[in-house]
């Protein structure tokens, strides 16, 4: 597929491919949109089928960085990088400082980081060559690990769905279902079982459940019983697509609030979702905690200022469920109106209009 067939009728910005058959390094860059200010995203590696698919990730996961920056309330852009190969095999130092050559040639429009298949490590041999490039070890003075950050942002977005449904911050006495028990998962359940909260969890690596159990007495369900569980909110911290027409009719939950990206297998699903009564909290709002971390590393990372915005998330998803109220739209649906007025308002400050 070519590349302006695959944009369609999307808006990206400008795509960048990178070539180095010596480190082996084949990665796309996606820039969706420099409106609010320089594109952020982290940097995929992934062993993808085809280029095609490398392509359509790529696109898609730039897109939505433009819409969790914009309800995050960030002055930053959405862009985001694929590396296209197994990171075990191919993800040498060679590779890292080839890539962050290629990052540095786009003089600032896209600002890279961590994601699935690499590490604050991995950033810290991008930033020997490239000033573009967040999300960097603590002990060089960045801002590190992002998953505690994304948990806290949950724990903030169930909080303002507590004031929704049940007119309290108290998350005490409450059930959450989580299902995958990882970095974000992990951490939240920490936060949860602190706060008084009953656990539920399911993970298809057993020892991260049992780990849950030990360490918060979370109760240990099957992977496929996890989103049917009668609770008060189901997380999904695992992959995406979890709400789905299979999924969704058996949901026993007042509410959705999960780290997991890309949760709705399409978008008529968070009309089904609606459609039960149940209070689904839009994933880019709900996990945008790392990406504010990480772009509170600019002018000097700070973890308590840091942490006092990603609670912003409480005030953002608050406001998100008034604008559903108000426009009688789901809160998918109002979470990018959000993102859309935050854009539209910039672009038209900076026209003078
Ligand atoms: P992770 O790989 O550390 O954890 C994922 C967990 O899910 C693992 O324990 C894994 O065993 C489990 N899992 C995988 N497939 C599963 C399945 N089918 N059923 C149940 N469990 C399953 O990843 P993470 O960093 O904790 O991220 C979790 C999700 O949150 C991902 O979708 C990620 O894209 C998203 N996210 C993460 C961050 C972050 O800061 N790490 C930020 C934004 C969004």
């Amino acid at each position: 597929m070519g590349v302006f067939e695959a944009i369609g009728t999307e808006t990206h910005e400008s795509v960048h491919f990178g070539n180095d058959p010596e480190s082996g390094l084949q990665a796309i860059v996606a820039i969706h949109s420099t409106v609010l200010g320089p594109s952020l995203g982290g940097t995929r590696f992934y062993p993808y089928a085809s280029e095609d698919q490398a392509l359509e990730d790529v696109l898609r996961l730039a897109k939505g960085m433009t819409y969790k920056a914009a309800c995050a309330g960030l002055d930053q852009g959405g862009g985001k990088a694929v590396i296209i190969g197994d990171p075990q095999r191919l993800g040498s130092a060679a590779l890292f400082r080839s890539y962050g050559r290629f990052i540095d040639g786009l003089g600032g429009r896209y600002i890279t980081a961590e994601d699935v298949g690499t590490t604050v490590e991995n950033m810290a041999v991008v930033a020997t060559q490239t000033r573009y490039v967040s999300g960097l070890p603590q002990s060089s003075g960045g801002s590190g690990d992002p998953s505690p950050a994304t948990a806290r942002g949950v724990v903030a977005a169930m909080t303002a769905v507590s004031e929704r449904l049940w007119g309290t911050d108290a998350l005490e006495g409450r059930t959450v279902a989580i299902k995958g028990v990882g970095k974000v998962g992990m951490s939240l359940a920490e936060r949860l079982h602190r706060r008084g909260v009953t656990l539920v969890v399911a993970d298809v690596n057993p020892a991260a459940s049992s780990h849950a159990e030990e360490r918060f007495g979370a109760t240990v369900v099957g992977i496929d019983d996890i989103h049917a569980v009668e609770c008060d909110i189901f997380a999904p911290c695992a992959l995406g697509a979890d709400l789905n027409p299979e999924t969704i009719p058996q949901l026993a939950c007042a509410a959705i609030a999960g780290s997991a990206n890309n949760q709705l297998l399409s978008s008529a699903d968070a009309d089904a979702v609606a459609a039960r009564g149940i209070l689904y909290a839009p994933d880019f709002v709900v996990n945008a905690g790392g990406i504010i971390n990480i772009a509170a590393e600019k002018g000097g990372y700070d973890p308590q200022t840091a942490a006092k915005l990603v609670d912003r998330i409480y005030d953002n998803l608050t406001e998100i469920f008034q604008i559903s109220d108000l426009l009688d739209v789901n809160t998918e649906r109002a979470a990018e109106r959000m993102a859309d007025d935050r854009l539209t308002a910039k672009a038209a400050r900076e026209a003078g209009t």
